[in-house]
């Protein structure tokens, strides 16, 4: 609004100019007329002498005459003095005329003049008067802009104060629903299924399985085989999801969370289960077979992971305000080593089993952040994991024939941008910190993998766990069971820190692995974690189902045991 008052100020200022410019010309002009008027009048005075002269000289002349013609009144008046007396008549006539019609003219000149000057004045009186209604609609204007200003001003303040307490509301219905929650996913019976063929499975009037979801809550496990026992077992969980159920409905209770990492919470959400049981599939998506389709497939497929990228940019999209920078580093846990998936060695020299461990035993006190890269959308997100999961398979495929024998875990981590200098696009990994993953510990507040002069707003850890089969179950030998041994010691170990959680323990085993070191942050406090149990229905897999299980009821131990604290108070953000 100022600004627009000092628009009309500037209009109004130049009009008066542009006036008084019109008047001055006027009056210049007026000056001029004057000055014509003047020459005029004395021309006419001349003039008017000389007429006089020329009238007194006629009447002498006539006189003359009439005293002439009296003697000799019957001759006619030929000689040259009466010719000149003629021609001095017709002057006198003639000057009479010019001063008739140069009279005329100057009145014909004093009244444009005059026509001229009201014009001028009524131009102005009439830009006076638009000028002072100008004036007073720009007061009228100033003081609506003051008046808006003001409540803007007091909305403003009560947006602020309804986010905070929106945040607040939030952070409590999720903390209700729990910090820690557990859902299980059914997936459907699949061609590569012995039990696909039964005939039995194929009748949809008896259901497929020895899995099912009772309710949206229920899952039962019933299974009778012969020379088995009897297995019919029901668990709870916070939610049950069908073999039909869809992955947007799926995301659909991952949502939520996004909206709690925004609100400045760390957030983990980890897909847990047997090889083959829809880990991946829960995470990303199904796996193209095409080149040129991204890994996980067409777009009503896609998993957790493209999904929650593009809510969050869209989240961020809404708070522009915040100015928050998302980078992104991709890790596998492989036989208790982390190896940075984004690595510039690992794109280049990623052949051979020889694998570029991040850490390991031996060097467990040197090691640096794995690679951070700034994604600016949820397309950079994507393509990003799109161009480093092959690597993943790669690899995997040359040192064992299962591609899901490491833990995958995406890390996005939210920087607000400071005050004092944007972090640099590419990162330059900092000094290495003693003793710990300094990844592990970017959370708010600890140096971590943090850059100079950044302040990490949050952490969203997406974790598609390795399977979960025991040794007896896969059979395997060699550098596989080493892997398998790994694998289900880093799984005891998630387990373990979980129960220490539940229990309140004063001490949290996160370092008996690499695993539940890298996840520190988002295991326990008020981080949000969110466990996917993925199970196959199939009586085959049937032990295995019944351990996934037992491990997520175990899990919704830590759940019971916070509420059971008193933390569905809600609490503030860490960085707030
Ligand atoms: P995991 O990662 O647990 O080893 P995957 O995610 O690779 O298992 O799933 C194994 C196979 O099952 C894949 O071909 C995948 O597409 C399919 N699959 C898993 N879950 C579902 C589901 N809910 N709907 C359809 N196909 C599924
Ligand atoms: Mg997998």
């Amino acid at each position: 609004m100022p600004a627009q008052g000092g628009r009309w100020g500037r209009f109004l200022e130049q009009r008066a100019r542009q006036l008084q410019r019109q008047v001055q010309a006027k009056e210049e002009r007026i000056v001029e007329l004057e000055t014509e008027n003047a020459v005029l009048h004395l021309r006419l005075a001349q003039y008017q002498g000389m007429t006089g002269k020329g009238d007194s000289t006629a009447t002498r002349l006539c006189s003359q005459c009439r005293e002439r013609d009296l003697p000799q009144r019957s001759t006619a008046p030929t000689t040259p003095q009466l010719h000149c007396q003629v021609q001095l008549c017709v002057l006198v006539q003639n000057l009479k005329q010019d001063m008739k019609a140069l009279r005329a003219s100057s009145l014909e000149v004093f009244r444009t003049c005059r026509e001229h000057l009201q014009d001028g004045l009524s131009a102005a009186v009439e830009a006076v008067q638009r000028a002072q209604l100008c004036h007073e609609a720009l007061l009228a204007w100033q003081s609506k802009a003051g008046h808006l200003e003001r409540s803007l001003q007091e909305v403003s303040a009560r947006y602020e104060l309804e986010k905070q307490k929106r945040k607040m509301l939030h952070n409590c219905l999720v903390e209700l629903k729990g910090n820690i929650r557990v859902h299980c996913r059914i997936r459907p019976l699949l061609p590569f299924d012995k039990e696909f063929d039964d005939p039995a499975s194929q009748d949809s009037s008896v259901p497929a399985g020895v899995v099912h979801a009772v309710d949206d809550e229920t899952v039962l496990v019933k299974c009778d085989r012969p020379a088995h026992p009897l297995i019919n077992k029901t668990y709870n969980f916070e939610r049950v999801y069908g073999p039909a159920e869809s992955q947007q409905v799926v995301f659909g209770d991952v949502c939520p969370l996004l909206t709690s990492l925004l609100d400045g919470y760390n957030v983990c959400i980890l897909a847990y289960g047997q090889t083959g049981c829809g880990k991946s599939y829960t995470m990303l998506g199904p796996r193209s077979k095409e080149a040129h389709v991204p890994p996980w497939g067409p777009h009503r497929d896609l998993g957790i992971m493209p999904r929650a990228a593009r809510e969050l940019f869209r989240l961020i999209s809404e708070n522009p305000s915040k100015s928050l920078k998302v980078d992104v580093s991709i890790v596998e846990v492989y036989n208790n080593d982390i190896l940075d998936l984004l690595a510039k060695e690992r794109r280049t020299a990623v052949s051979g089993p020889k694998r570029d461990a991040r850490t390991s035993k031996a060097a467990k006190r040197e090691v640096s952040p794995p690679t951070r890269q700034p994604v600016h959308s949820a397309e950079d997100f994507i393509a990003l994991a799109a161009g480093s999961l092959p690597l993943r398979a790669r690899l995997a495929t040359q040192v064992h024939a299962c591609s899901s024998r490491s833990h995958l875990i995406i890390t996005a981590t939210l920087t607000a941008a400071s005050p004092c200098g944007s972090p640099a696009d590419r990162q330059s990994p900092g000094p290495p910190l003693e003793g710990r993953p300094a990844w592990g510990r970017a959370s708010p507040g600890s140096p971590g993998a943090q850059r100079p002069a950044e302040q990490v707003h949050a952490k969203l850890q997406l974790v598609d766990l390795a399977g979960s089969e025991c040794v007896g179950v896969s059979g395997v030998t060699g550098s596989a069971l080493r892997e398998t041994l790994s694998i289900n010691r880093s799984l005891a170990a998630l387990a373990d820190v979980l129960g220490a959680l539940s229990e309140r323990r004063g001490h949290v085993p996160y370092r008996n692995s690499q695993l539940t070191h890298f996840l520190q942050d988002v295991l326990g406090g008020d981080a949000k974690l969110l466990v996917i149990l993925c199970v196959s229905p199939c009586q085959t897999h049937v032990a295995e189902t019944l351990r996934c299980l037992g491990f997520g009821a175990q899990v919704r131990q830590v759940q019971r045991g916070q509420a059971g604290g008193g933390s569905a108070a809600p609490r503030k953000p860490r960085n707030q």
